[in-house]
């Protein structure tokens, strides 16, 4: 009988879009367009809508309606990814997760379980930690002593994520959300951290934060700071740097530039999304799962762990 499956019949994955808003549109949608691994058959959202394809109003309609499609994109907000993952999971669907990957830590592992026993692959995506130069802070750092580090994370939600409203609302994580970026590189390129002091800033009238002041150390004690600010105007910070034996390092433009002492050693044009879906073809190419749960850990225990201050209310 002939092999049908995308992954060994040499065709495209017929892939669907679920969740139709900024990300979909400025990322998700060029880089599947600019990749012959795929064929984008359908999309999925309230209101939002994707040209030449047939559109529907909820992925449980989706996938009632056309059993061909083989993998979904969930790129709606994280508070409401679990039950279309495991909708599509179910459905014998491979799923690739915008990040945060979910709301909680445990519904994340029990899409991993159901994931396994189904047989489908799941991919939890962090798309910073595809920026240009973050293998080469890795490859660095791995070389040398880390004395200390520090990640600053600084930017103004009024410009990056205007009116969303998901975003302050509880599991929208606030600050985290362009923070998990930065955990995602840090937990990449730093040797394992954990959460020992911390003051998350609270709106007075929202339920997420707005900055948040992180201490973590190495398992050997290196200290790490982390400082995440959403109110910040003028130059954008998103930094991750290291004081080491072999010279100051610093990784900016989230991820995107590395230099070494001031000296600028990797830079390349950004191609975060379109090795995403490379890596998301060669999982499902290969019967595997990328899950790695460490950025929303060290979220979940930064809520856990972190004293609450009330500061100004926050309007957009
Ligand atoms: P967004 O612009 O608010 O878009 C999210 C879309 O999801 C909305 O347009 C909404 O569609 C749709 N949606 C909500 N609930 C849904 C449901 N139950 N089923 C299907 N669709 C649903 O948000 P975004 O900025 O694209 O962010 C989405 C995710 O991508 C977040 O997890 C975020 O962290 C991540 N992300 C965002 C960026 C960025 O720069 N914005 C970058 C990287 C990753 P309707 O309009 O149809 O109601």
């Amino acid at each position: 009988m002939a092999d049908t499956r995308p992954e060994t019949a040499g065709r495209p994955i017929r892939i669907a879009i679920v969740g139709v808003g900024k990300i979909a549109r400025d990322q998700h949608l060029p880089a599947l367009a600019a990749n012959p691994a795929y064929r984008l058959v359908a999309a999925a959202s309230h209101s939002g809508r994707v040209d030449g394809v047939p559109n529907f109003g909820t992925i449980e309609e989706m996938l009632a309606a056309m059993p061909e499609i083989e993998a979904v994109s969930l790129c709606m907000p994280p508070q409401v990814r679990y039950e279309a993952a495991r909708a599509a999971i179910a459905a014998n669907k491979h799923v690739f997760l915008e990040k945060p990957p979910g709301a909680t830590v445990s519904e994340v592992e029990h899409l991993k379980a159901l994931a396994t026993r189904k047989g489908v692959s799941l991919f939890a995506s962090w798309h910073s930690r595809y920026a240009p130069a973050v293998e080469a802070a890795r490859t660095f750092l791995a070389g040398t002593r880390i004395r200390s580090a520090a990640i600053n994370w600084k930017e103004d939600v009024r410009r990056w994520h205007p009116n969303q409203e998901w975003i302050w609302q509880p599991g929208g994580l606030g600050v985290f959300d362009p923070g998990i970026n930065a955990l995602s590189i840090a937990t990449h390129i730093l040797p394992e951290m954990f959460i020992t002091q911390a003051t998350l800033d609270f709106p007075a009238n929202r339920d997420a934060p707005v900055a948040a002041h992180i201490r973590f150390r190495t398992a050997d004690g290196t200290p790490i700071g982390m400082e995440l600010d959403w109110l910040q105007t003028g130059p954008q910070s998103w930094d991750v740097l290291a004081d080491t034996d072999a010279g100051s390092m610093v990784l900016s433009g989230g991820g995107a530039r590395l230099a070494i002492d001031g000296r600028t050693v990797h830079e390349e044009p950004e191609a975060e999304y379109p090795m995403l879906y490379r890596r998301f073809a060669e999982l499902v190419r290969t019967g595997k799962s990328d899950v790695d749960l460490a950025p929303l850990r060290h979220v979940a225990d930064a809520f856990m762990l972190g004293k609450r201050s009330t500061v100004a209310a926050f309007y957009d």
